[in-house]
């Protein structure tokens, strides 16, 4: 049992500095995020696995928001396999941040950032030649050997090499660059969520083009494709590495994509404290403009979270008191809830949920991003960086 707490504010992707800043002034909100919950979720998910397949961690979008130095620690202490992310301020501080685990580029590098992939050890994914020739050019300066994974594209049409074409450019690896290491080939899916067919005639391909390889003496030693969905889904394609984000947070993109398996948390609790209560005449307006006019006498409560911590016009309710209240207007700095039908007193600096349960009473990422028609993991990024981080262990 660990209780250390830590706030960090923008200490994720804080490049200046190598520790998460520590925040010592309790806030007015704050995330707070679970982090046994996610040594939970880690092993659930590692054992629907094969003892020998390796687990990359998908870290990118500020580790889908949640802080991604420490949550990189904790899965470095689980000894996750390796880490995924797409941006090079992403990887760059985790090295800054003492990670040593495998780094994999999940979207293209470019020709100018080449010599920083060599300096911070760090796997870029590459689908083509001219990348490749940079990489060969400067690790041969530097006497240095890079781990590439290639890229195969088989339908997403995104990144990717096309499988007729891969063959040949393993060959051309092989035969002109030898300071360069393929250590995986991957590819990935396209609506595992929903599409089967497609994701079938993908997993076929890929896994023809990886027969190939093996006649031919050329299989690159990681071969990956699932994602979340996919390795619930598609557990005959999981390879010898998967590659989960949304899962590993407890989370879907989106509501109704995957059941999660037993036991799998969100690791987030978001709340915030009521500012100031109030009562509105009956007619009268509360906040800007007309949104919301009084049609009775009301009770309002001015909760401390508004657009600029990332709660946008378009979220529902919250919880106070133990029960699920309407927000009625929004502000950059805080929204307008009705509290009226509330039984219990309330008073100011309570504290009021927005995700996250309370008494007896729930709402969940699913619950705020079903009247938004949003999807969870673009909601999260709006979460901004004033909002501290309050990590914890049970
Ligand atoms: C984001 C991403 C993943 C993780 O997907 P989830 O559905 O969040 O598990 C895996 N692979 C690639 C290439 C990605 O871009």
């Amino acid at each position: 049992m660990n209780d250390e707490i830590v706030y960090s504010i923008a200490a994720s992707t804080n490049i200046n500095s190598n520790e998460i800043s520590k925040y010592p002034i309790p806030e007015i909100n704050e995330l707070d995020i679970n982090l046994s919950q996610l040594h939970r979720n880690y092993k659930i998910i590692r054992n629907l696995l094969k003892p020998n397949t390796k687990f990359m961690a998908v870290l990118k979008g500020n580790a889908y928001g949640h802080g991604l130095i420490p949550i990189a620690r904790e899965l470095e202490n689980c000894k996750c396999d390796a880490f995924g992310l797409v941006r090079l301020i992403e990887a760059y501080t985790l090295r800054n941040a003492g990670i040593k685990t495998p780094i994999l580029m999940l979207s293209p590098i470019a020709p100018y950032q080449v010599s920083w992939i060599i300096t911070y050890n760090i796997t870029p994914m590459v689908d083509n030649y001219k990348i490749v020739h940079y990489l060969e050019e400067h690790a041969s300066n530097k006497n240095k050997i890079i781990n590439v994974d290639i890229k195969i594209n088989t339908g997403l049409n995104r990144y990717g090499i096309g499988s007729d074409k891969a063959i040949a450019f393993i060959k051309q690896l092989h035969n002109e660059c030898p300071h360069i290491n393929i250590e995986g080939i991957y590819t990935h899916l396209q609506d595992p969520d929903s599409n089967a067919e497609m994701t079938h005639k993908q997993i076929k391909c890929f896994d023809s083009l990886i027969t190939n390889l093996e006649k031919e003496n050329l299989r690159p030693k990681i071969a990956h494709i699932d994602n979340s969905s996919g390795i619930l889904k598609y557990p005959e394609a999981h390879y010898d590495m998967v590659r989960c984000g949304i899962m590993l947070y407890g989370l879907e993109h989106k509501e109704g994509q995957i059941t999660l398996p037993q036991g799998i948390a969100s690791l987030i609790t978001l709340k915030a404290r009521i500012l100031k209560l109030s009562t509105i005449k009956k007619g009268e307006v509360g906040g800007y403009g007309r949104n919301f006019i009084a049609q009775r006498n009301t009770k309002a409560a001015i909760v401390g979270i508004g657009f600029g911590d990332g709660v946008s016009r378009g979220w529902k309710e919250v919880l106070i008191a133990g029960h699920k209240v309407p927000i009625v207007n929004y502000f950059m700095d805080g929204i307008m809830v009705d509290i009226t039908d509330l039984k219990e007193p309330v008073s100011e600096f309570d504290e009021a949920v927005i995700i996250g349960s309370q008494g007896k009473e729930q709402i969940t990422w699913e619950d705020a991003c079903r009247p938004l028609g949003s999807y969870i993991d673009e909601q999260i990024q709006h979460i901004t960086e004033r909002v501290p981080k309050h990590y914890f262990y049970e």
